[in-house]
């Protein structure tokens, strides 16, 4: 792509401690909030990336042999330098993905998060033991580290998710190449270098800037041994199946279609309230967003419909670093153009537009990506905007008789990332929990994201793998078991050769 002629700077990468360039084609970074750009990024070539990961490679014997209360006093001095700089990463979030200031604080703070948890490694990487297996025979299992790791990581959380990884693998022993999102690199740069601020030696984490290529270099690579994905169920497909050829342990977390389901006895106010920020938080570009909400029984339909309509009116869009407003604009042009065609089409479908957000302008702002909210009603199985990850502030309503239906509808679409019920009903919400076919659940919790000491993934095309990511299940996936079993006899192998398969008898 052509540079803009606005542009001064352009953002490289972090190999072995250091800012370098690499790469010879770049990629305009626009600011959403105004449509206008002053920096790129450049996009990594192979050799680049290769450069990254014989760094990764070289630092991994001295890391792997550091003892683990060392390596996770790295991680308890990262958490105080991200605290510390929370404003700095927060403003750079906003500048890329556009999102509210208090949204960045959020997002850093669920990654800090996961900077705490690693700093636990010690007592996680601590394996199994067993004495006495056999006569004069013990047995452990040890959690090693598999070497160069590798994530990839999506726009709409460009400082949360790269923590979900790279400070467990870390923290495990392995060292890792963090290949961002091309449309929001600084703050996940930023984050790079606190780390080796903390004492992370030069080399156990590179970020390499990107895209195609640079991805496939990873893939492809005999050193890297594990990868982690989180993006698109497209690109998560091709990434699980490539990596998988490749020899690799592969993660990949994929798109999302989430629904609420609100039963008749269920408090509407509060589930209203917390169906807003679900929806409309972030514009909608989260993962665990919630685009339909399934309503049981018409009144619930209309009581749900017109409680929204009035929400939305009181809602304020502008630029994210405007303490005042409750939504910012969309990351890019082309995406706001798509989430506006899915709008398009779900006119034409026949869905009702009970709040149609097409039109909004925000005074001084333009070139700004801004979709106001959008509400339809009368949405079903078979549109477009039923069927697809909109990744927008859409939200729909599914009129259903029974919970039994709504059930149904869930468990039959392609996504299983999160979903939810709000009730008054105990029974209704241990049916619900025990039986939908989605990994992440609430119960009167909007958005049913797992704290750091527990693991996050979606069932169905939400995820291509079997360990989630983060908490415990990140332990296992960067760590490969390896199990002993030791005898130390008094005075050599008396027995002599025993020919029987070994057994405890
Ligand atoms: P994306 O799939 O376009 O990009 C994700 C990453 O893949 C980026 O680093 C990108 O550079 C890379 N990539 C893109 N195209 C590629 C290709 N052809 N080959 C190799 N690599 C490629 O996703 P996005 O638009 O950045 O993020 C939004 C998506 O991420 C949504 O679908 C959302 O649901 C999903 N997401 C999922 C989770 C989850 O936990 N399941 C969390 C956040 C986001």
């Amino acid at each position: 792509m052509q540079h803009d002629k606005n542009v001064t700077a352009t953002i490289g990468h972090f190999i072995d401690g250091k800012r370098v360039d690499g790469g010879t084609r770049v990629q305009p970074v626009f600011d959403p909030a105004t449509g206008f750009s002053d920096k790129s990024v450049a996009l990594a070539d192979k050799l680049t990336v290769e450069q990254a990961i014989a760094s990764a490679q070289a630092a991994f014997p001295a890391w792997r042999n550091t003892p683990p209360l060392k390596r996770a006093r790295v991680m308890s001095k990262l958490k105080t330098l991200l605290e510390a700089n929370a404003d700095r990463i927060a403003a750079l979030i906003t500048a890329e993905h556009g999102k509210v200031l208090s949204d960045a604080h959020g997002e850093l703070q669920r990654g800090i998060e996961n900077v705490e948890y690693a700093s636990y490694a010690p007592e996680l990487l601590k394996g199994e033991h067993s004495k006495n297996v056999g006569p004069a025979i013990d047995s452990w299992s040890e959690f090693q580290a598999m070497g160069v790791t590798a994530g990839i990581t999506p726009f709409n959380f460009p400082v949360m998710v790269p923590l979900w990884m790279w400070p467990m693998a870390v923290a495990c022993g392995n060292t890792f190449v963090l290949k961002p999102s091309e449309r929001t690199p600084s703050s996940t740069l930023l984050v790079a270098e606190l780390a080796l601020e903390a004492g992370l030696p030069p080399g156990v984490l590179n970020v390499v800037n990107g895209d195609k290529e640079a991805v496939d270099t990873l893939l492809t690579d005999p050193r890297v041994k594990a990868v982690s994905f989180v993006g698109s169920t497209a690109i998560a497909e091709y990434i699980y199946t490539t990596g998988c050829a490749h020899g690799k342990r592969v993660q990949a977390l994929g798109g999302a279609k989430n629904f609420a389901v609100v039963m008749p006895d269920a408090d509407i106010g509060n589930a209203v309230s917390a169906l807003m920020g679900a929806a409309y938080g972030s514009c909608g570009e989260r993962c665990m967003a919630i685009p339909l909400v399934v309503t049981v029984g018409d009144d619930t339909g209309d009581a749900v419909v017109a409680s929204l309509k009035a929400e939305i009116a009181k809602m304020k869009v502008g630029p994210g670093n405007d303490n005042g407003n409750d939504m910012g604009p969309l990351v890019t042009k082309p995406h706001f153009e798509k989430v506006k065609a899915f709008v398009d089409a779900g006119v034409e479908a026949g869905a009702k537009l009970v709040v149609d957000g097409r039109g909004v302008k925000v005074e001084g702002h333009d070139g700004g990506y801004y979709l106001g909210p959008c509400l339809f009603d009368g949405v079903k199985p078979g549109m477009t905007i039923y069927q697809e990850e909109i990744f927008g502030p859409v939200l729909g309503v599914v009129r259903v008789k029974t919970l039994a239906e709504a059930m149904a509808m869930i468990d039959a679409h392609e996504y299983g990332n999160g979903t939810c019920l709000f009730t008054r009903d105990g029974e209704a919400a241990r049916w619900f929990s025990d039986n939908i076919q989605v990994g992440m659940v609430g119960i009167n919790v909007p958005l049913p994201v797992p704290v750091a000491y527990h693991s996050f993934g979606g069932w169905k095309r939400s995820l291509f793998g079997d360990l989630h990511a983060y908490g415990p299940d990140a332990v296992r996936f960067y760590t490969k078991r390896k199990t002993i079993t030791q005898r130390w006899p008094a005075a050599g192998v008396r027995e002599g050769a025993v020919f029987a398969f070994p057994s405890s008898r």
